[in-house]
Formats: structure tokens, C-alpha cells, sequence
């Protein structure tokens, strides 16, 4: 890989956070390393290199900057309550990887090679996990097409795999709740489309929506079904649970998975827990307009979203063109808490890995 040195490079030194996880916004410091491995049509995946982070040199012509072959993933490494770090569920994320890499005709990288850049990285960048249980490091991987060729039609002759990080401190039991703004004019996904895979791409043509949002002072965007434009499928990047109460216990609902509703391991996790926890769930289409009559029925008390950036996002206020409403009364949010805590003590071994969902890195 080649690379330009330039003050581009990381802004926020990482020596300014060893010993603490830096307060700045998500995302936008990173460790001191890059872990990448490059394929081409003669070898196939070769060079599993850990070096230091760095920009990246690319010619303009360079298929991913015209066509958007570019997928990704967001997987965590967890700081153990017995000072090791772990990562979470990454087998899963590894298949879904695959998965995105076979939807946009890249090639897919075995489930162990995926593992092992993800392991070494997190080894070269350990000491900028933070101290306590939780605390994170956010691991970005990615692959990209890098053939200099305008040709669109013709699949690209090399890629590029990376992984990067970012420190992350430990979630909340649930984030700050959010306020959503539903759209009727954009979709995120198509039938037959993209929609179930981490494509960069699906993001890009959704910016639009969240930009709305924001136009409304709203902090999330809601996609609906891109058919009939009546059920809730998304909160951004992030899936969505409805808690509604029944005889006076706990039943969680969600989407059910489809072409156009990205499967989110956080989502699956929860789906878990509140078997755990003896929460009855289910998959199942909601409406937009079942959503505000169950609301107003007081019969849906929280809505959250989940993600593995944010973790569990609890939702206090919905805005359409025609309405707006409160969910629940608007402060307490005690099923979202207490599955966000679940799910934090699982990821931080406060509770043991009963579903076998965390991997040390090894010797
Ligand atoms: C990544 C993502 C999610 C959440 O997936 P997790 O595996 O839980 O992080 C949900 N929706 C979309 C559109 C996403 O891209």
C-alpha cells in the first residue's frame, strides 16, 4: 500500500489518550494503526500487514471513487472485567461481511483472515483500550475496489482490505434519548437492493433523509417500506424494538428481516436477552399509523433503536408531516435501560458469556 506522509494523518495524536478514553466526538480519532490485506485476480488475499496509520494513495481513476464498491462493518472490542480485551460476536460480523462482499460482486474473505487482521490490530492498539470494563475500541472494517479503471461495467481486478479504530468508552445502559422525524419523500432501500448489506453506498443516498430531519430539529431520520411507504422499518442506521405492555408484562417487537432492513447482530443480541430475561418478542411489520394509535393507547411504552456504535437508543419524540407525538411519558425508559444494561454486562463479562459471544485475542 502506498501512502503520502502529510499532516492529514490522525489529528489527535494517540499519546494525548493513552491511560483514558478521549472525550472527543465518535469517530473521529483513531489509533496509531491500520491493519490491511490486498487481493488481486492472480493471488487472491495476500499481505496481512499491522503498520502505522496512515493516508492512503489512490489514483483518481480508481473504480471505488466512481462506483461506490465499498462495503464495511462496526464490530467492538470489549474491555473484560478481567483486564483482557474481546471481541464481540465476530464470527457474526465476519459472515455478514461476507455477505455484503458477495451482494456487491467482491471477493470474500474467510471468516479466519477477517478474524486474525481484527485481533492483530486490536494487539497493536491495545493500550489504547481503556481501563475500564466496557470501555471499547470501535474497529471499522472495510474493502474497497482499487483497479485506476473507468470501465464500469467490468469487476475491478484488486481491492483492498483495512481495518481501523476508533477508542470508545463504555455505553450507558441507553443513550440519550433521541427525537425522530419520519420521511415520505426518500426511501434507504429498494426491493431487490442493497438494503440488507453494509454497502457505503446505502448510506450516501440516505443522507438526504437524516438532513430533513435535521431541518425538522429532529435528530433521527425514520425510513419506511419502500413499497407501500406505511411501515417503519429503520432509525438511521440503527434498527428498531417497540415495547409494548400486555396484561402488565414486557412484550418487545421488532421488524422482521427482509431485503430492505439492515440484520443488525445488535439486534439479534437483544432478541436474545429478552428470552433471557423472560421478555416475550416478535417479529412482526408495524405501521407508522399502528405505532401513533398504540402510543396514544399508552399500549407502546418505549421505542428504542439499536446499533453497535450507539448501543441502545431510546426514542422520546416522533414528528410526520400530519403529526406528532410523545412515547411513553417521556422521561423513563426502564425497558430499554435494563436490556442496554444486559447487553453491556454480557459485552463486559460482568455477567458470564453464555452465548458464547466473546473471543480473546489469543497468544
Ligand atoms: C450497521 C447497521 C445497523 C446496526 O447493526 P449492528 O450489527 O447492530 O451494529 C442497523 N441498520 C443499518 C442500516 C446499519 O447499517
Amino acid at each position: 500500500m502506498s501512502s503520502v506522509p502529510s499532516d492529514m494523518n490522525h489529528e489527535k495524536t494517540a499519546v494525548e489518550m493513552v491511560g483514558e478514553v478521549p472525550r472527543a466526538v465518535f469517530g473521529s480519532t483513531f489509533t496509531e494503526h491500520l491493519a490491511s490485506i490486498t487481493w488481486d485476480d492472480e493471488v487472491g488475499w495476500h499481505d496481512l500487514e499491522v503498520g502505522p496509520m496512515q493516508p492512503l494513495l489512490l489514483h483518481p481513476a480508481t473504480a471505488v471513487l466512481h462506483y461506490a464498491q465499498e462495503i464495511f462493518e462496526g464490530l467492538k472490542a470489549y474491555r473484560h472485567t478481567d483486564g483482557s480485551a474481546r471481541l464481540f460476536r465476530i464470527q457474526d460480523h465476519a459472515s455478514r461481511f461476507s455477505d455484503s462482499a458477495r451482494r456487491m460482486a467482491m471477493p470474500e474473505l474467510s471468516a479466519e483472515l477477517f478474524t486474525r487482521a481484527c485481533v492483530e490490530l486490536v494487539k497493536a492498539d491495545v493500550a489504547l483500550l481503556g481501563p475500564r470494563p466496557g470501555d471499547g475500541l470501535y474497529l471499522r472494517p472495510m474493502l474497497i475496489s482499487t483497479t485506476p479503471e473507468l470501465g464500469a461495467g467490468r469487476p475491478s481486478r484488486s481491492y483492498l482490505f483495512m481495518v481501523i479504530a476508533c477508542p470508545t468508552p463504555a455505553n450507558a445502559a441507553a443513550s440519550a434519548p433521541t427525537s425522530v422525524w419520519v420521511t415520505h419523500d426518500y426511501v434507504r432501500a429498494a426491493r431487490g437492493g442493497t438494503g440488507a448489506v453494509k454497502a457505503g453506498a446505502n448510506y450516501a443516498q440516505g443522507m438526504i433523509g437524516q438532513a430533513q430531519a435535521r431541518a425538522h430539529n429532529c435528530q433521527q431520520v425514520a425510513w419506511l417500506d419502500p413499497v407501500q411507504r406505511e411501515y417503519v422499518e429503520e432509525l438511521g442506521a440503527m434498527n428498531l424494538f417497540f415495547v409494548l405492555e400486555r396484561d402488565r408484562s414486557s412484550h418487545l417487537v421488532t421488524p422482521p428481516l427482509s431485503d430492505t432492513i439492515l440484520p443488525g447482530i445488535t439486534r439479534r443480541s437483544i432478541l436474545t436477552i429478552a428470552n433471557d430475561l423472560g421478555l416475550s418478542t416478535e417479529e412482526r411489520p408495524v405501521s407508522l399509523a399502528e405505532w401513533e394509535r398504540l402510543c396514544a393507547e399508552s399500549t407502546i411504552k418505549e421505542t428504542f433503536a439499536t446499533g453497535t456504535a450507539g448501543g441502545i437508543t431510546p426514542v422520546r419524540t416522533v414528528q410526520t408531516v400530519r403529526s406528532e407525538w410523545t412515547i411513553g411519558d417521556g422521561v423513563s425508559y426502564p425497558i430499554s435501560s435494563l436490556i442496554g444494561t444486559r447487553l453491556n454486562e454480557l459485552q463486559s463479562g460482568v455477567s458470564s458469556d453464555a452465548h458464547g459471544w466473546l473471543t480473546s485475542l489469543g497468544t
